[in-house]
């Protein structure tokens, strides 16, 4: 939607063909973090800063390190920015309505490519629907349809297993709430991590990193899917110091369960004419590292900017990609660095040396 908006405003017709109906999905309304140069700056581009901003609550910058014996070995009081963070479903919003009426197709699940004459292309919908283009931009996430048309490559499976929970007003939780602080809390040791974001209202938003050696957490609860309990999730920190346990069992009993994936090879496909990929089905980050939103918006800017060059549009299309993977790789590689510390036997230590090391240049 970021992507149509972008088109819209400079002059370029073009669709969204959306898989989910009209009504908001509540199932999938995570809270995202939006960073100043990818994230906000498309935004801003857009034409729609100012509602988000009305919209978005802020994330303040404060960071807390804590080893697994629960030493607290960094508390930074950051430097008074902070950052936007909204729902996804508010985000949805504010993007639809900023796109003229009958941009977006609601209940339209692309299934089939076709080939035209003309170079172009039909997409063809579970229900037999065919809307013709001269460019597909694969916007479809994960799981992206429109990627099997480049690459073979899927998202496989990291071997860690994040669990998703939340603590409502963590301010009635006296140790809990001194534990976080007031921005993002990491505990890292002993081969897993714990995350606590501070959010709105007092909310906390905590992850637990879990390594997935066979029989490990996620075997289990696939396994026993009824043995999903808190209680069994908190046994895997019986090593961990009582405050940062303590966070655990301040949470609320329902938790979700994350796979971290991955998509092998770096995300290099066959050109294809007139056909590419941005966002998630582009590149695949660990959802924990709050890369995944801002890197899809500036591919949103790179592919529009690209779109009003002077240019054979397949020559545009590769300048973009080119410029589009240089970014998700670095991405790749600092998500991959961080996802390897929440997991170490002393990462908290490695996080500690490293934030000292990027606060030195
Ligand atoms: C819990 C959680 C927290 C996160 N926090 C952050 C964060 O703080 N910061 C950050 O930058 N990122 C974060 N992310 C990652 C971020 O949500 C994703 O990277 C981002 O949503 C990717 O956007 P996208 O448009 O590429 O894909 P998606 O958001 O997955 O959107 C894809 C769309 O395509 C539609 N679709 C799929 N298949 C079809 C089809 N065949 N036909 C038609 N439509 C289809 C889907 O319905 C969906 O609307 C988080 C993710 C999670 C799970």
């Amino acid at each position: 939607m970021a992507l149509a908006r972008l088109l819209h405003a400079r002059g370029i017709a073009c669709e969204v063909l959306e898989e989910d109906s009209d009504a908001p999905d509540r199932w999938r309304d995570v809270s995202l973090d939006i960073d100043e140069q990818g994230g906000m700056n498309a935004l801003r581009l857009a034409g729609v800063e100012l509602a988000l901003l009305e919209a978005a609550g802020r994330a303040d910058d404060m960071t807390t390190v804590y080893d697994a014996q629960g030493n607290c070995l960094l508390r930074d009081i950051g430097s008074g920015a902070s950052r936007s963070r909204i729902q996804r479903t508010q985000l949805r919003s504010i993007l639809r309505s900023s796109l003229p009426v009958g941009t977006i197709h609601w209940s339209f699940k692309a299934a089939g490519f076709e080939r035209q004459e003309h170079g172009g292309w039909d997409i063809v919908s579970s229900d037999g629907r065919r809307r013709t283009f001269d460019l597909i931009v694969g916007a479809d996430g994960v799981w992206s349809r429109v990627r099997t048309l480049l690459t073979d490559a899927q998202p496989v499976y990291e071997g860690i297993t994040v669990a998703e929970l939340r603590i409502e007003n963590v301010r009635t939780f006296t140790d809990p709430s001194e534990t976080v602080g007031m921005g993002t809390m990491f505990a890292f040791g002993a081969g897993k991590g714990l995350i606590a974001q501070r959010q709105a209202s007092d909310r906390v938003r905590l992850l637990a990193i879990l390594e997935d050696p066979p029989g490990g957490p996620a075997d289990i609860w696939k396994e026993r899917p009824a043995a999903k309990d808190k209680a069994q999730l908190i046994s895997h920190y019986r090593d961990w110091s009582s405050n940062l346990v303590a966070l655990l069992e301040a949470s609320a009993e329902e938790f979700t369960l994350r796979p971290i994936l991955r998509l092998p090879g770096g995300s290099p496909w066959q050109g294809l004419s007139r056909v590419t990929l941005i966002g998630d089905a582009a590149h695949v980050m660990p959802h924990f590292a709050s890369e995944g939103l801002n890197l899809g918006l500036a591919d949103a800017v790179d592919l529009a900017h690209a779109m009003i060059i002077d240019e054979a549009l397949d020559t545009r299309i590769a300048g973009f990609e080119a410029r589009m993977l240089a970014r998700s790789r670095m991405a790749t590689r600092r998500c991959a660095a961080e996802t390897r510390l929440a997991i170490a036997s002393n990462g908290a230590r490695e996080l500690v040396a490293r934030m000292a090391r990027n606060a030195d240049r």
